[in-house]
């Protein structure tokens, strides 16, 4: 745009909300040479969420899978606040300061991207908001890597009874896809291969950890025959895998079952899903699909609104339905940054496609599952492709560096048990 009184060529100005897997991968492709941009977003760091399960046990330290926002790269602003209000006619954004409730104030932009994800599902499930553990951000990780040492600890005090250690050493997971089974897989090595030594008043018969999962099977994404591999892995390691078994409602210290029978827990973590996350209810002038997302064509424009664009886990893209996972944000936020270098984003430029390059799980005992267009691997082999797979995508150096050095720790050292 050129300013008519001068001769300085103003930039436009490109706001980006949120700070997941698609704003991240729009904002380090973006040329900030050519905008002027703001990035708003309550977290100040990018969060490499595959490897989060790993943090809850220790296997990997939290500050590893961070990567701090503003020094990723130069030459943008970062605000850390939540917009609440959007404004398309004037082009304005209401927000608040995330960290003490700071007054509201506002920020004008050209050109909006919206990529603020999405929140846990509890679908409204009596008990869950107040008793269940989430795995999503880096402090719910450190929650649940708390509360496991401590039902360790607490298992092994000298007047613990029978029947209250006994309800403290079981862990319910709740929600058979990849994060559950992932999640339970962490906590099955660490239990087997640390814990186990180290609290000797919680011998291996008493520990139970359960997987509950309404469907018919876990991890429905996967191939059937990569799932029997899993089952067969987790009797291994002695974990108890319930399908059709879906969960009515959480109370303090047990769980309720469909059909009324009771499990009781120290620790119940809910990973049932993901829904729209609350604020978009408020932005009423966005169509939203049957799921709650935000209706965007294949450029990812918003529909009706030109300058706003909508990418990840929030957005829904036309009639197509694609996955919520990070490969698609991913390639959601390096499309439309692609698209904004060439200056196209007023033309009708190509459609977004999405090219999957394959599913990943860990599912404990150093295997993993790896399913790919070509072939299927399970085992140790697609372990080490996991954790290969996982290691290459890491953003920076310093992560390089720090995510193999924590792997070599824990299996020199085991896993860090202060419950700090
Ligand atoms: P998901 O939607 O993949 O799985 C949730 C599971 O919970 C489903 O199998 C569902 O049947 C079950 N469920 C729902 N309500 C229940 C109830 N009341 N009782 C018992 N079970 C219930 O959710 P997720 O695992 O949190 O994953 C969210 C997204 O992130 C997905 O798109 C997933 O593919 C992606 N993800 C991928 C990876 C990976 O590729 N390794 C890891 C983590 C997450």
């Amino acid at each position: 745009i050129k300013n008519p009184n001068s001769k300085k060529v103003v930039k436009e100005k490109v706001v980006i909300l949120g700070c997941g897997w698609s704003s991240y991968a729009f904002l380090m492709k973006l040329n900030t040479d050519k905008y002027d941009v703001t990035l708003v977003s309550p977290r100040n760091h990018f969060l490499f969420t595959p490897l989060l399960s790993s943090t809850c046990v220790g296997t990997l330290e939290f500050r590893s899978i961070a990567e701090p926002i503003r020094n990723s790269k130069d030459d943008f602003e970062y605000i850390q606040a939540q917009c609440l209000g959007i404004d398309p006619q004037k082009k304005t954004l209401e927000c608040q300061g995330s960290l003490h409730g700071e007054k509201l104030f506002q920020i004008s932009y050209d050109k909006l991207i919206v990529g603020i994800g999405a929140r846990n599902n509890t679908f409204g499930i009596k008990g869950v908001e107040e008793h269940a553990y989430f795995l999503k951000e880096l402090h719910q990780a450190r929650s649940i890597r708390k509360r496991i040492i401590d039902i360790f600890e607490m298992a092994s005090l000298p007047d613990c009874t029978e029947e209250e250690r006994q309800r403290l050493l079981s862990i319910v997971i709740v929600g058979g896809g990849p994060t559950g089974v992932e999640v339970c897989s962490e906590i099955s090595d660490a239990f087997l291969e640390d814990l186990s030594k180290w609290y000797p008043q919680a011998p291996i018969n008493q520990v139970r950890i359960t997987l509950l999962e309404a469907s018919n099977r876990i991890l429905n994404a996967f191939d059937e025959k990569l799932v029997k591999k899993a089952m067969i892995n987790f009797k291994y390691s002695g974990v108890d895998i319930r399908t059709h078994t879906a969960v009515k409602e959480v109370q303090k210290d047990q769980v309720i079952l469909q059909d009324g029978s009771v499990i009781k827990f120290g620790l119940l973590i809910w990973s049932t899903g993901i829904g729209p996350q609350k604020v978009l209810d408020n932005w009423k002038f966005m169509e939203k699909d049957k799921h709650g997302r935000i209706k965007v064509d294949k450029q990812l424009r918003v529909q009706g609104h030109q300058d706003i664009f909508a990418i990840g886990d929030c957005a829904g893209v036309d009639s197509e339905n694609l996955p919520a996972t990070a490969q698609v944000a991913q390639q959601e936020g390096h499309y439309l940054a692609h698209q904004f270098n060439l200056r196209a984003e007023n033309t009708n430029h190509v459609p977004f496609e999405f090219h999957s390059s394959g599913l990943l799980a860990y599912i404990g005992k150093r295997s993993s599952l790896l399913q790919t267009k070509y072939f299927d691997l399970s085992g140790f082999i697609a372990f080490l492709s996991w954790r290969s797979a996982y290691l290459t995508r890491l953003g920076s150096l310093r992560a390089k560096i720090q995510v193999p050095f924590d792997w070599f720790r824990t299996l020199v050292f085991g896993r860090d048990i202060t419950n700090f």
